[in-house]
Order: C-alpha cells, then structure tokens, then sequence
C-alpha cells in the first residue's frame, strides 16, 4: 500500500519542507503559500492518478500553469521563463523565478526528474489539451534547436543588462508576455506537424537543458518488474515521450525524457510498472 503512494507522499513532503524551509528562512509568507499550494494540486493529482481519474493530471497541470501563468506572471509581473532566471541572476537577486528554478528546474529533478513537465508546466498545460496525446512519428533529429534557444536566451539577456537599457523591469515583463505566446504558438504548430502534442518539449524548449542532467540521477523514476512483464510493447506505445521505461538502466532511450504522467504504469495489463 505505502509503495503505492510512495510517489505523491514524497512529493508532498518535499513541498512542504521547501516551504516551510523558505518561509522561515526568507521571513516571507509567499513562500509558505505558494509551494504548499503546488505540492498539495500535486499531491491530490498524483492520489487521483493512482485511483485512474482520467484527468487529474490535465487539471492538476492546469491548477498550477494557471496560477503560475496568470497570478505570478501577469498580476505579479514575476517573469518565470528563462529570461526571468538569468535576469535575477545577474541581478544578484535571489526571489521568486531564481527559487522557482532552483527548486523546479535544477535541483528538484534530482528527486522528481521532470514532474515539471507533467504537472505545473503552463506551456505545456495547453498542447496537452490538443489531440495528438499518444506521438505518431517516431522522434526527429532536432534537439539540438533547444541548445540554441537556450544560449539565444542568455545572450538576449546579457545584452539588455549589459547596455544598461532603460525600464529593464517592463522590457522584462514584455518579454514573458511575447516569450509566451511564440511558445504557444510554435508549440501548437509543431504538434499539428509532427502529429505530437509534446513536440515542442523535445525539440525546442530550452529549459530541458537545465531538466534533463539532472533527471538522469532522479531519486523518482519508472522501474519495470521484469517477472511480470510481458513484453507486449503497449507501454512504449502510448508513452507521449517516447521512452523505454521496461529496461530499467539510467541509460535507457529517451531516460531523460520522461514526465512522469504515470500513463505507462496506469495501462500496464501486467501491472509491471511501478514508482
Ligand atoms: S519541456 Fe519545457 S515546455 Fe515542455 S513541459 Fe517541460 S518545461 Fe514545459
Ligand atoms: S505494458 Fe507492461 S507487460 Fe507490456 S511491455 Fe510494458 S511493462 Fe511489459
Ligand atoms: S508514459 Fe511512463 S515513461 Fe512515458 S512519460 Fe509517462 S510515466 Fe514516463
């Protein structure tokens, strides 16, 4: 039973302790709130998971896309794209999308891989809702765009601080609102394209640089019971990132890549697969 709910009792544990640990430590009540309520969405769409709600991680993702999107972006003008990152960094300020890409994005994926990506991601809150769930096409060559978005970024960045551009905070602001929707966009097309909701998580998103090292080590990870399984290939078949969750080495195809979306485990007719 506990194996059971190992995973979204980890998670919420986790969560916890990052809030309080940042509420005392940064004297910020923000910090409580804000990661009790990602770790609580979380929780519950993890619990709900397990009992075979079929959208609980389509509306857990979108509880806390949402608010990250609209509250913390829009109405706060907390810029949590990666723009956001470097430009806290350079300016030596440790706040909000410094925290949030420590705890999301750099470090936290040494305990849940990309949950991220399965279960906050505002991105990706939208393409999971287009019809191409299950990729048709096996992967194309083209990873290496993510690279290059992700130096383009920093760059684009460093630029702007470094001419010391007048009213950074609302070029900022303006970035995260254009940022987003190119994002939108190139993301819609490249699903229709590439007939894969997920397309532009595996080829453009530049955040998948900082995700993925750190993935590889994740504490979180799907293992196959190799008694109980079958080798009937349904799990890789639906799999949205194209993984190979039944051979249980860190280097398996696509390791990396996983979301941690639980399909596999929930559709295994052997019970095979487990957290
Ligand atoms: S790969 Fe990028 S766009 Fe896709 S879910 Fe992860 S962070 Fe979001
Ligand atoms: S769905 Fe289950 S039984 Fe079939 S290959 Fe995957 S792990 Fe094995
Ligand atoms: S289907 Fe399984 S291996 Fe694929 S992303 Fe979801 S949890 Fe990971």
């Amino acid at each position: 039973m506990i194996i059971k709910y190992k995973f979204p009792i980890i998670m919420f544990l986790v969560f916890e302790i990052i809030a309080i640990t940042l509420w005392l430590e940064l004297d910020n009540l923000f910090y409580l709130f804000n990661f009790s309520y990602i770790g609580i969405c979380i929780t519950m769409g993890l619990f709900l998971n397990i009992k075979r709600f079929r959208y609980a991680r389509l509306v857990v993702q979108l509880g806390v896309g949402l608010y990250m999107l609209v509250y913390l972006g829009v109405i706060c003008h907390e810029n949590m794209m990666i723009e956001g990152f470097w430009y806290y960094l350079f300016l030596g300020v440790f706040q909000s999308a410094v925290i949030h890409y420590i705890v999301a994005k750099i470090c936290g994926p040494f305990i849940f891989g990309r949950g991220w990506c399965g279960y906050a991601c505002w991105t990706a809150m939208i393409l999971d809702l287009l019809p191409y769930k299950i990729p048709q096409y096996s992967r194309k060559k083209l990873g290496f765009i993510k690279y290059v978005l992700f130096i383009l970024s920093l760059t684009f960045v460093g630029t702007v601080f470094f001419l010391r551009i007048p009213n950074l905070e609302k070029v900022m602001f303006w970035s995260f609102v254009i940022g987003n929707l190119l994002y939108y966009t190139v993301g819609i097309i490249l699903a229709f394209l590439f007939k894969d909701n997920r397309a532009f998580c595996k080829y453009i998103c530049p955040i998948t640089v900082f995700l993925k090292p750190a993935s590889y080590f994740s504490m979180l990870r799907v293992k196959c019971d190799k008694e109980k399984c079958i080798n009937c290939g349904k799990c890789k078949r639906i799999c949205p990132m194209n993984v190979d969750m039944i051979n249980n080495d860190r280097k398996r195809i696509n390791g990396t890549e996983c979301i941690l979306c639980t399909n596999c485990i929930v559709e295994c007719p052997q019970k095979a697969l487990y957290i």
